[in-house]
């Protein structure tokens, strides 16, 4: 039986279909049957993430509404051997989903893949809930900033009475210089307003909107969000990489090892 992880947030634009598109397609490639699955109905764009919006025809709500079997409505990506997408409905609210039949499509997709990533909307409206009540471990995801982190809190308390057991916290768009000038939060501070473990830091890095425009995983060959999200997707696996305080002043030697070691995969 696969794991059904959601992707959260209080706020919208923190990076959620970001997340779910590239750490699908990392997910993937380290060899795990993967799907995604766009809960933010209404409001789609994670076939736009992944480069496949000509190629969806059929979406959930053929399948809960309908009797239409879940091979029917997956979209397979033509870029990635393991990865399969599903689409939210444009015009159908998930509010008239009947429960029996939403459990028996999470099930079904559980049954079939290892991971199943939905892709919610921000807040805790209908598309949340979709998910949410069904999922076994959470990935919230939070700017280091005030507003995005007590908004978060609030999504992490209604998971917690969902009884998903496992929420943890991906920190998006640092830069270390916001960190030093007192704009962003430090890493630490986040942490601590949330209380929850914390999953990756993500950089902000020019190359996600060039990734996303293709519907590719941004490179892994240099520090960047890219790597950060190769070894967020590697530490859902329960692989153990450490996470490196990227806000913290480095000394020189630090700053010269870094950049010259071969294990500075491990820092983000
Ligand atoms: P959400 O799904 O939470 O509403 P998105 O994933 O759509 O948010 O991201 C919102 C915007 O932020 C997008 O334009 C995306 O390119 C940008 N973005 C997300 N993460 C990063 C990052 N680490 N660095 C730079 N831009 C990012
Ligand atoms: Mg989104």
């Amino acid at each position: 039986m696969g794991k059904m992880i959601i992707v959260a947030s209080g706020k919208g634009g923190t990076g959620k279909t970001t997340l779910t598109s590239q750490v699908g397609m990392w997910l993937s490639s380290l060899g795990y049957l993967t799907v995604l699955v766009d809960a933010d109905a209404g409001f789609r764009n994670l076939d736009i993430a992944l480069g496949l919006e000509s190629n969806v025809v059929y979406d959930y709500s053929d399948c809960i509404l309908s009797e239409m079997d879940i091979d029917e409505v997956l979209t397979k990506s033509y870029g990635c051997e393991n990865l399969y997408f599903i689409a939210a409905p444009q015009s159908k609210a998930t509010s008239d989903f009947d429960g029996e039949r939403t459990r028996k499509f999470w099930d079904g997709l559980k049954s079939r893949f290892d991971y199943v990533l939905a892709d919610a909307p921000a807040g805790m409206g209908d598309g949340f809930m979709f998910a949410a009540e069904y999922a076994d471990e959470a990935i919230i995801v939070s700017l280091a900033e005030a507003p995005s982190l007590r908004d978060a809190d609030r999504v992490i308390e209604r998971l917690e009475n969902c009884g998903v057991e496992t929420i943890r916290l991906v920190l998006n768009r640092i830069q270390p210089s916001l960190i030093s000038d007192k704009i962003q939060m430090n890493v630490d501070d986040c942490i601590d307003v949330l209380s929850v473990p914390i999953l990756g830091i993500v950089p902000e890095d020019g190359e996600v909107a060039k990734a996303l425009s293709q519907g590719v995983a941004a490179a892994k060959d240099r520090i960047g969000a890219g790597q950060a999200f190769f070894n967020i997707a590697r530490r859902i696996t329960g692989e153990s990489i450490h996470i490196m305080d990227i806000d913290k002043p480095q000394t020189l030697w630090q700053k010269i090892f870094k950049s010259h070691s071969k294990r500075r995969e491990r820092i983000l």
